[in-house]
């Protein structure tokens, strides 16, 4: 079964992940550990450590589709508290449960969180030092446009990393992984919420993303340099790197 998201509107397609990520919201820190076996985790900190945030200098950094805070309380802490870090979601959901989060971390003062899409950034030109984002971009309807958005606000200097699903390209563990992706994740995601369907979603959002070098091509486009990236569990994920000169 197919929960039809090729056949859609862009519109369409955006208020269907809203509504995914509304009814997941709660349990979603459980489920990404469930569903990555925690491999969410290692992939998030190869990425705060390929960033290596200053520990001295004051700056600012914008975490895009940023949910429930992970990427960001991670940069905070690996600036020994230096970054202020600004989280960005469309879905209001999942950034109350990020602002409990920080709370409960001690982390609310270096942090701050905005409502709004990745494809209409409101902020001015030039104003973050970094711009990170996380199993968010597959989910925007037009990439391109949260391309262009994330190289308008960076600073000239700045960074842009963004960690995604991506192509396995170990052979076996590509089998693996099918099976894991088509049969365990929606049966999982049924177990936790009673809907498989938004899971159902996740794996044909995963099948439909560009491959690393395409992906690379289109950050490229958008006006990036020194474009690179690193598959993490052989392609499972991929960090993409690119640099605004
Ligand atoms: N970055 C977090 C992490 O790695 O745990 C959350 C990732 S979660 C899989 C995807 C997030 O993308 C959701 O919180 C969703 O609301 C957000 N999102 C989807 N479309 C968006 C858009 N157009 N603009 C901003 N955020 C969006």
């Amino acid at each position: 079964t197919s929960f039809g998201f090729q056949d859609v509107s862009d519109g369409e397609k955006q208020s269907r992940v809203n509504d995914v990520f509304h009814r997941v919201a709660k349990r979603y820190d459980v489920m990404n550990d469930l569903m990555s076996g925690g491999l969410h985790r290692v992939w998030k900190d190869s990425m705060i450590a390929w960033l290596a945030p200053s520990k001295t200098a004051r700056w600012k950094v914008l975490d895009v589709a940023g949910g429930t805070g992970d990427v960001a309380f991670r940069i905070v802490e690996a600036s020994n508290r230096n970054a202020h870090a600004t989280v960005l979601d469309i879905n209001g959901s999942m950034l109350a449960v990020g602002r409990d989060r920080a709370e409960n971390k001690g982390l609310i003062d270096n942090t701050e969180f905005v409502e709004a899409d990745a494809e209409e950034l409101p902020f001015e030109d030039a104003s973050f030092e970094a711009y990170t984002i996380a199993f968010g971009i597959r989910n925007v309807p037009h990439i391109d446009r949260a391309l262009e958005e994330a190289f308008r606000v960076l600073k000239p200097g700045g960074r842009f990393l963004c960690l995604e699903f991506s192509e396995v390209e170990l052979p076996i563990l590509d089998k693996i992984y099918d099976a894991w992706s088509f049969n365990a994740i929606p049966n999982i995601g049924k177990a936790v919420t009673g809907d498989a369907d938004s899971y159902q979603y996740l794996v044909e959002s995963i099948r439909k993303f560009p491959r690393q070098g395409d992906f690379a091509e289109m950050i490229r486009s958008a006006g990036f340099e020194r474009v690179t990236w690193r598959n993490f569990t052989g392609g499972i994920a991929a960090l993409h790197s690119g640099w605004k000169l």
